[in-house]
């Protein structure tokens, strides 16, 4: 039985652009603003750069200026500094994201560190980290973002419902964790060292999977009409030799259990752009003290 209502993050994520592309138009508009998302790469990793060159082609469809810089993998870590704090110092520019993993001898707490916390659009700033566990006003990670409106679409009204994270890192696990927290969930966190996480994921009216394990989570982790939103993005390559893209999580199997699945791709991926022009359009408003666009939230 294929039961499960499939959450269409790319529908949702459209939705999302639209109302910041109108945002942005009315800021131009009203203000003459134009807000700007900065993008520093450092090296030639081409994955990066096709994430880069994404990021600014969704900004130019959104009416957002963007501005790329690019620095030498050998440029070493007091250059990518030097580079955040001119971004830090230009007023054209609202939001700054340096793009992950830089090189290894670059270490990426203290470039982080260097971002202004106000224009640290991809909420990775302690400042910012501290804020989402306080539950103060802050910038909020991107794909942790999409997530929560993806749930939104369907559960509103979160309160009191039991979640499930599976994964703990910096960039999804924990500020999922701290979302669905603040949302009034009852959260628990699973990583691998955790004992039984299919004992603990059957409890869950909301599972959140961000482990990069490709298809682990099957039927038999899953609390019957439970929403599942699956962050995992794996490449496998089939018999065929074709690359295919599949999340953490058994989706043929598991929709025939869950509620509400998020398909991969389709789900959470289109979200996590949405989320940053959202949040550079949010930093420019905030920056200089104008009222925030509204709803932003998109059912
Ligand atoms: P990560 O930094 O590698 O963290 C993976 C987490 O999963 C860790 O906390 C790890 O536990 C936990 N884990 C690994 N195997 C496990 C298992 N068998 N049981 C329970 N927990 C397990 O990965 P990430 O950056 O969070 O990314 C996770 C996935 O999301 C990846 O597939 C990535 O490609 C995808 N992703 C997608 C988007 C998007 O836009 N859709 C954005 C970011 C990431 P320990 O802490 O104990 O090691």
């Amino acid at each position: 039985m294929d039961g499960a209502t499939i959450i269409d993050g790319k529908a949702i994520a459209a939705r999302l652009r639209q109302q910041i592309a109108e945002a942005a138009a009315s800021l131009r508009g009203q203000h003459g603003i134009t807000p700007g998302l900065a993008a520093v790469l450092v090296g030639e990793d081409p994955a990066s750069q096709i994430y880069v060159r994404s990021k600014a082609r969704a900004c130019a469809a959104a009416g957002l200026a963007s501005f790329e810089h690019h620095l030498p993998a050998d440029c070493g870590p007091a250059a990518v500094v030097e580079l955040v704090h001119q971004l830090n110092s230009d007023e054209r520019v609202d939001g700054i994201l340096v793009q992950l993993p830089l090189p290894p001898a670059i270490d990426r707490h203290a470039v982080i560190a260097a971002i202004d916390p106000a224009k640290d659009v991809d909420g990775f700033h302690p400042v910012n980290v501290g804020r989402l566990w306080n539950g103060e006003p802050g910038l909020v990670p991107c794909t942790p973002e999409g997530c929560m409106m993806l749930l939104r679409s369907v559960h509103p009204d979160l309160s009191g419902m039991e979640a499930v994270v599976l994964g703990r890192s910096q960039i999804v696990g924990r500020p999922v964790a701290a979302l669905l927290l603040a949302a009034d969930c009852t959260v628990t966190m699973v990583h691998s060292k955790t004992r039984d996480a299919a004992a603990i994921c059957r409890r869950a009216d909301i599972l959140v999977a961000a482990m990069g394990r490709p298809q682990l989570v099957g039927p038999e982790w899953i609390k019957p009409g439970a929403t599942v939103i699956d962050v995992g993005i794996n490449r496998l390559t089939k018999p065929d030799t074709a690359v295919h893209l599949v999340g953490d999580v058994d989706f043929a199997a598991v929709r025939a259990v869950a509620g509400a699945v998020t398909p991969v791709p389709g789900g959470v991926g289109p979200m996590t752009i949405a989320c940053l022009l959202r949040n550079t359009v949010l930093a420019a408003c905030r920056r200089r003290g104008l009222p925030e666009p509204l709803p932003f939230y998109v059912k």
